[in-house]
């Protein structure tokens, strides 16, 4: 938990947010600013800054997420069709919360390469 860090206290639930799956290794929420019909972020409850600050303690923690992402795609409606995960890393990624999170995108159809 890192006191000044947005997604730490959505965890704690001092934000609000539309929580769509919780346990006691993740969190996911639905994102304020969606850009595409369903955005859900996937978070770690432990505070991690980045995927570069990523430990090898966290490689289950890693699967886990990915399987939690399968799921909320299942249960939203767009494995069939298929979906995006995104992670941006830092400045040149456009990152702008520091608390490593998974973009679950889907919805619609997805340029490549993206901007
Ligand atoms: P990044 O640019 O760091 O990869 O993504 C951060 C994401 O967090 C953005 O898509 C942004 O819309 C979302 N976000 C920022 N603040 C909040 C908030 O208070 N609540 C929710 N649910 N999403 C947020
Ligand atoms: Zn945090």
């Amino acid at each position: 938990m890192s006191v000044d860090c947005l997604f730490c206290r959505i965890i704690s639930q001092e934000i609000p947010s539309d929580i769509v799956y919780e346990d006691d290794m993740v969190l996911a929420f639905r994102d304020i600013n969606p850009q595409a019909p369903v955005h859900i972020l996937v978070i770690p409850k432990k505070h991690i800054p980045t995927i570069a600050d990523l430990e090898d303690g966290d490689q289950g923690l890693l699967g886990h997420i990915h399987l939690v992402i399968r799921d909320l795609a299942e249960k939203e409606g767009i494995a069939e069709h298929g979906y995006r995960v995104v992670i941006n890393c830092r400045e040149s990624a456009a990152q702008s919360v520091f608390h490593v999170h998974f973009h679950l995108l889907g919805g619609r159809s997805f340029g490549w390469p993206p901007g």
